[in-house]
């Protein structure tokens, strides 16, 4: 476990001022500087002489960075493990709006503006077609849901059905009844997440709310057959899982109560919950990690920790009204890192 911290990191992105807040008169409190990786934050409500709050992080992403600049210093290096047979999550948290989507998925029709998800389609593709002669590969692709801790197969062809999370000591954790589908291209990738987003919608009241109350999952598959010189064939098998994770604004906030109030706690349990298990990885001497906890880390378990690759992406805006949003956004990449 000597280096698992190694295996974990916790990068910060703050997206732009858009023209909504500019016309609400808001102001700029964050200072990012890519060189130094640090973040800068001045109260809006405290007095002139408190200083900025800093925050440092491994990799720091300021307002004008390029999604291609967050695909191949975060991305990259987990995708290439992948394909090598290694396991790999990639996770964006954030409040809602401050671009965990944008980050994820981006714009997929805009080819700069695509996010990690359809980036890493072309990344593994490529590296598959330079492959040797005696390599073959297979790729699957599924796509699930959890709200309100149930989880949903957003490819399966019944989208009331909620499926269980169950263990196996040959396979691990895995995901009962869970479609998936073999691909031959991005295309084919690409195609299924808009199937996916479409069935995420199906039984959303509001779109906006329930992406912002449940976490997407986008799990590939990449298998690996190698023909060896003296006819043995090894076979080797690595998982990406792309995760949008629900909003982390505190929803105590919201004054939401009943139904709604008992949905709140379960979104604050699960990330609590990942925040205790990526700080318990990289802290390294913990012999207790609490993936039993919530679904989400229940089901990502085989994925995160020993040989597996992580990042997470914390995301925020740069705006004086969401100060206190951001500074428990920062506090808990902090505490992940
Ligand atoms: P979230 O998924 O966290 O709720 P979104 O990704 O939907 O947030 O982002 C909210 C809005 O801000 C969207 O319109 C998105 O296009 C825009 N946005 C987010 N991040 C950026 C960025 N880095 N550059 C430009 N626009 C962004
Ligand atoms: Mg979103």
């Amino acid at each position: 476990m000597a280096d698992a911290g190694d295996n974990v990191r916790v990068v910060v992105r703050c997206r732009p001022i858009n023209q909504k807040e500019k016309d609400a008169g808001n102001k700029v409190i964050v200072k990012v500087d890519e060189l130094r990786g640090s973040i800068e934050i001045t109260n809006p409500a405290g007095p002139p002489s408190e200083p900025p709050k800093t925050f440092t992080f491994d990799i720091v992403f300021g307002m004008t960075c390029k999604q291609v600049d967050i695909y191949n210093k975060v991305a990259r290096p987990i995708v290439d493990c992948v394909i090598e047979g290694y396991n790999g999550t990639i996770f964006a948290y954030g409040q809602t709006g401050t671009g965990k989507t944008f980050t994820m998925e981006g714009v997929r029709t805009v080819p700069e503006l695509r996010g990690i998800i359809p980036n890493s389609f072309a990344h593994i593709f490529g590296a598959i077609s330079k492959a040797t002669a005696n390599v073959t590969f297979l790729v699957r692709v599924s796509y699930l849901e959890i709200y309100n801790e149930e989880v949903r197969d957003l490819l399966g062809k019944d989208q009331t059905a909620r499926l269980e999370v169950k263990e196996r000591p040959d396979v691990g954790v895995y995901v009962k009844d869970l479609c998936s589908f073999v691909c031959h291209n991005p295309d084919e990738m690409d195609k299924l997440m808009t199937v996916g987003n479409k069935n995420r919608v199906v039984g959303a009241t509001n779109m906006n709310e329930h992406s912002s109350r449940s976490h997407a999952i986008y799990t590939v598959t990449v298998e690996c057959s190698e023909k060896a010189v003296t006819g043995k064939t090894m076979l080797r098998q690595g998982k990406l899982h792309l995760v949008d994770l629900a909003g982390s604004e505190r929803q105590a906030k919201t004054g939401a109560t009943g139904v709604r109030l008992k949905e709140a706690t379960k979104i604050n349990l699960s990330l609590s919950t990942l925040g205790n298990v990526i700080s318990a990885l990289v802290d390294g001497k913990s012999t207790h990690i609490p993936y039993r906890n919530s679904k989400l880390t229940r089901l990502l378990q085989d994925s995160l920790g020993g040989n597996s690759k992580t990042v997470m992406c914390a995301n925020f805006g740069p705006a004086d009204y969401n100060f206190d949003e951001t500074i428990s956004t920062l506090r808990y990449a902090n505490r992940a890192k």
